[in-house]
């Protein structure tokens, strides 16, 4: 939900937020299990006692939903106005967790309205009806009528004895205030957890920001559901993903919600390793797609695209948990060919990370043909520090002194359009001497071969 602007897989309602990573479509729970059952309480609970409730703690409002908090002076001014004039005010919902706390599912921006002026923290102003007091913090109002609003009543539902999916799908069915929570938002309220700390500190990974390079990407924790997403399928990989994605991450979650230190040591010392390893073949424009890739029937040579791609981070950063950063560095060529040749080669490769990401067998796809040509590459006999010949540095110097195309003659406008003509694959390391090899132009290579 409200990942995905490109493909327009999105159901976000706000029309006008910038997601900055690409391909973040989950797709919808399902096979949902029919014994899961919850319980929804109505009550009435007066706004003294809720904000007795927020002072103690027993309202969780996270610090990191208060900056979700939009509402301004006037409309929060309207609402307190409401209470004073028995103007109903639309039902919260709050959710209560194993300890007897309670998170707030629906109705950040009124509680928050509500505990704000319980503090004096603004004053009432652009009121309607009760003018005289404007410009009165809580503490100035008189005495009847700080009596009135502590006894205004909030009716609220409260969910109970509720687990897993039921718990989830309520949160994102209900979840309507000022700014909808986003999946991994209301991840964030449902697992919290030593693997959620864990996730949170991992965002901050400076190999990590620097390959996927968005400056916006932890607004709305989008840098944390690509954390999470490379943990889960570090951990149990995609032939357990069967389900579609957006239940395989939360069964994740919930299995590792208090996992112990050995295991939080492992993940942090596999996702530090896989996040230089893709720096170090990809830099700065790591999990990307070409700008103009979609168009049929042609090699790209465009630019690569501003934003990342959540199906492709996922697919790449795990594929070199198995290795050490040594093998990766040493072949890093060869795999950054490896991986122009596929983009440019496999439309429906491409198609399966743009489209429907979250479908289990679609995304199987992309992991099954990444991961046969990383094995191709890491299994070459030859690194290519022994040939030079087939790395990168040489097409470079080629592409430098002279970039035209030997087969059609005309020029080759960017060095990733490029291949040595004589082995269209000779990122896996072939055996041809530099002497007779010759730039062309990806396409041209390809129709002649
Ligand atoms: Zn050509």
């Amino acid at each position: 939900m409200n990942d995905d602007i490109i493909e327009g897989a999105s159901n976000s309602e706000d029309e006008d937020e910038q997601e900055s990573v690409e391909g973040m479509d989950e797709g919808e729970l399902n096979a949902i299990s029919p014994a899961k059952k919850f319980v929804l309480d109505k009550a009435d609970r007066s706004l003294s006692e809720l904000f007795r409730w927020y002072k103690s703690g027993r309202i969780v409002i996270d610090p990191e939903w208060q900056r979700n908090y939009v509402w301004d002076t006037t409309r929060a001014s309207k609402l307190i106005e409401s209470f004073l004039l028995d103007i109903p005010v639309p039902v919260i919902y709050l959710a209560k967790n194993d300890q007897g706390k309670y998170e707030v599912i629906d109705g950040l921006q009124r509680l928050t309205s509500v505990f704000n002026f319980f503090d004096n923290q603004y004053k009432l102003h652009r009121l309607d009806l009760l003018d005289n007091y404007r410009g009165k913090t809580f503490a100035k109002l008189p005495k009847e009528v700080q009596n009135k609003l502590e006894d205004s009543i909030l009716r609220s539902f409260e969910l109970s004895d509720s687990s897993g999916d039921i718990h989830f799908i309520v949160f994102e069915r209900l979840n309507t205030g000022g700014v909808k929570l986003n999946d991994m938002e209301i991840r964030n309220c449902l697992y919290r957890g030593s693997l959620n700390a864990l996730i949170k500190d991992l965002s901050k990974n400076d190999n990590f920001i620097k390959a996927v390079s968005q400056k916006t990407f932890h607004k709305r924790m989008q840098d944390r559901a690509l954390v999470l997403r490379f943990l889960a399928f570090y951990e149990r990989t995609h032939l357990k993903c069967t389900l579609g994605l957006k239940r395989f991450l939360n069964e994740f979650l919930a299995t590792y919600q208090d996992c112990p230190d050995s295991k939080l040591q492992e993940y942090r010392k596999v996702f530090e390793k896989c996040m230089k390893a893709s720096l170090t073949v990809f830099g700065e424009t790591a999990f990307r797609l070409k700008s103009d890739i979609a168009k049929p029937g042609k090699y790209s040579s465009g630019e690569w695209s501003t934003r990342p791609n959540a199906a492709i981070f996922q697919v790449i950063s795990t594929s070199f948990a198995k290795y050490d950063l040594g093998q990766v560095a040493q072949r890093a060529d060869s795999i950054y060919e490896g991986y122009i040749d596929l983009i440019n080669s496999d439309a429906t490769w491409v198609d399966r990370v743009r489209r429907a990401t979250g479908e289990s067998t679609r995304l199987k796809y992309t992991f099954e043909r990444w991961l046969e040509r990383l094995d191709d590459i890491m299994g070459a006999t030859q690194a290519q520090d022994v040939r030079r010949a087939f790395s990168r540095q040489l097409k470079k110097e080629m592409f430098d002194a002279e970039p035209t195309c030997k087969l059609c003659g005309n020029r080759i406008s960017l060095i990733d359009d490029a291949v040595m003509d004589h082995d269209a694959r000779y990122w896996l390391g072939g055996q041809t001497v530099p002497d007779n090899a010759n730039l062309a132009h990806r396409i041209c290579n390809l129709k002649k071969g």
